[in-house]
């Protein structure tokens, strides 16, 4: 079984999560600056009404999938759980909130596809971004966005396999755990990966705004 991350090519639609007021569970978190944060219950969203998609990501990262491919994909597989999202005065929406909460293990110290910056040096979990080198048109220098090439130990990995989705333990961008200023809350949130078995039914419902990229198990 194969497992991939996934990333989202269009524009990303609605705001979740943080700026919605969702709840958070810091318990586990980065006493420092909250990475790690796990949604309590159902995400909260805003800005939802028009969106006509099957799958989309929010302005705040979380991936949203529609209840009519949710339903149509846990015909395929009982244990697939997800949790509805909910709009500002907790009523359900026609989406649900495309995650799992299992964490990966760290990645393998010779991967890469990624930057470090900011990163909190409490937990050194945050500050991932992707690895991308800035082109200069006048001089015809193109713009490379590096691909993640994540590698995780085979033995680690075995407990992982049946997973539907999965989260790496990097999480990508910055945290804020007390709004100051400028700063608004925030929790780095990490990539989530599929298993092919997911991969499959997307790729028959032909959603084509999403990105592969296979991780090495070795
Ligand atoms: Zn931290």
């Amino acid at each position: 079984m194969r497992h991939f991350i996934i990333s989202y090519k269009k524009r990303p639609l609605g705001e979740s999560g943080e700026s919605c007021k969702s709840d958070y569970d810091l318990s586990k978190a980065c006493v420092d600056c909250g990475t790690g944060a796990k949604l309590i219950g159902n995400l909260r969203v805003k800005g939802f009404s028009n969106i006509k998609k099957d799958f989309f990501e929010t302005l705040d990262g979380d991936y949203i999938i529609s209840t009519r491919l949710y339903n149509l994909i846990k015909e395929y597989f009982n244990d697939f759980n997800l949790l509805q999202v909910i709009d500002s005065k907790n009523n359900p929406l026609d989406f649900y909130h495309f995650a799992n909460n299992v964490t990966l293990p760290r990645f393998k110290k010779d991967s890469t596809g990624f930057v470090i910056d900011r990163q909190c040096q409490t937990c050194k979990r945050n500050g991932y971004f992707t690895h991308t080198e800035i082109g200069d048109m006048e001089k015809n220098i193109p713009t490379v966005i590096h691909p993640y090439i994540f590698k995780y130990d085979k033995t680690d990995f075995e407990k992982y396999k049946s997973e539907l989705i999965l989260n790496t333990w990097e999480c990508f961008g910055l945290s804020n755990k007390i709004a100051t200023g400028k700063n608004v809350i925030r929790y780095a949130r990490p990539l989530t990966i599929v298993s092919e078995k997911i991969k499959d039914k997307f790729d028959r419902e032909k959603l084509n705004d999403i990105e592969y990229e296979l991780i090495e198990i070795e």
